[in-house]
């Protein structure tokens, strides 16, 4: 591993403060330290940011402000969140081990990069990587990677849980940073590839992540599902954080996002407009999820998460219609 110099930031402004070229921040290290040591990245700077005072989950007013700092097991554990938002609670708990989510932070979950595996072998060609290098993947090994909103210049999926169930809540995301203080709406925070797959959001260089807020709940029955290749300690093939409201039989509201599909947590639009204000039923679910996946284009090897994510998408549905 890179040698490098570690810090522990006094304060978000100190951390910002401290930010620069060779810079990077420090949350629970799960993934960082891990693409250290694989030379993947190479910091010359660590500012760890785990130990800020943004280790808060509260309340403010009919809205949940969960700190950046919080662990992933202390948001899945949190009573406010199971009790309001268990979508979110199942989202993360069905992410990594309790030992990873011990560790791992909320701002670290959703900045963790893409687990292709030519994007973490240093000896491999790679766009997001080494941007101009090309994009292995694509004539490679894909089975896991993007089926929608991808580009010629990569298919990688975006791995997070959290982020999934955070894009179907609404949630904004707080940032600071040398341009100053912004929120960011989700799924607003992730883009998609185009033609700069290195850059995975929206921040800027320096941008520290302070907090997510909650707005409050969404009417309706809520679930988060996760289709993978074991029960555990797998990340998703295809995942689908979803709300539906039903009154007298028909779709007052609908919230769907998925998981494993895209470069970013893929809020189904298209399949939500088509639900709502129609008949709360199968034949309706299907002909959403299948508007929704018109715009897929999947690679040769992982064209079975089409159905996977239609059929995801039609039984989660069907079991939360009452
Ligand atoms: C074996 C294994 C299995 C896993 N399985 C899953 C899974 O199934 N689902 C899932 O969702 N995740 C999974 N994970 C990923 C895990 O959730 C992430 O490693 C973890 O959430 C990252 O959080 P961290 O705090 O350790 O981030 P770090 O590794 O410390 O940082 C990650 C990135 O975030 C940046 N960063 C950290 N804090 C801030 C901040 N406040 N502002 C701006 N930038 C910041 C860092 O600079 C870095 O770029 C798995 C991990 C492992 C090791
Ligand atoms: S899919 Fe993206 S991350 Fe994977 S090799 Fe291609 S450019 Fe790299």
């Amino acid at each position: 591993m890179k040698t490098f110099e570690y810090a522990r930031a006094a304060s978000p402004s100190d951390a910002v403060r401290r930010s620069g070229p060779g810079v990077m921040y420090l949350g629970g290290g799960t993934n960082l330290v891990d693409l250290m040591r694989l030379g993947v990245a190479q910091p010359d700077h660590l500012v760890d940011v785990s130990r800020l005072p943004l280790d808060a989950i509260e309340q403010a007013g009919d809205r949940l402000r969960i700190g950046a700092a919080v662990r992933n097991s202390d948001l899945a554990a949190d009573p406010l969140v199971r009790a309001r938002y268990p979508m979110l609670a199942r989202a993360v708990l069905s992410g990594a081990s309790g030992q990873v989510r011990n560790m791992a932070t909320v701002a670290g979950n959703l900045l963790q990069r893409t687990r292709c595996a030519y994007f973490q072998d240093v000896s491999r060609p790679c766009n997001k990587r080494r941007p101009g290098s090309g994009c292995p993947a694509i004539d490679g090994d894909h089975e896991n990677l993007a089926v929608l909103g991808r580009s010629d210049a990569c298919v990688a999926t975006h791995p997070s849980d959290m982020a999934v169930a955070l894009a179907a809540l609404d949630a904004e995301v707080h940032v600071t940073g040398p341009g100053g203080d912004r929120i960011i709406p989700m799924p607003g925070l992730h883009r998609l590839p185009g033609d700069a797959p290195e850059r995975d959001t929206v921040l800027e260089p320096g941008d520290l992540i302070t907090a997510v807020e909650l707005p409050p709940p969404p009417p309706g029955a809520s679930a988060y599902r996760k289709v993978r290749e074991r029960a555990s300690f797998a990340f998703a093939l295809v995942s689908i954080a979803a709300v539906l409201d039903v009154r007298d039989g028909a779709v007052a509201g609908c919230r769907v996002a998925l998981g494993g599909v895209a470069h970013a947590p893929w809020r189904a639009g298209r399949a939500e407009q088509a639900i709502i204000g129609g008949p709360a039923t199968g034949e309706a679910f299907l002909a959403a999820a299948e508007a929704e996946l018109d715009e897929a284009r999947p690679l040769p090897r992982n064209a079975f998460k089409v159905p996977l994510a239609r059929n995801l998408i039609v039984r989660t549905l069907e079991e939360l219609t009452p």
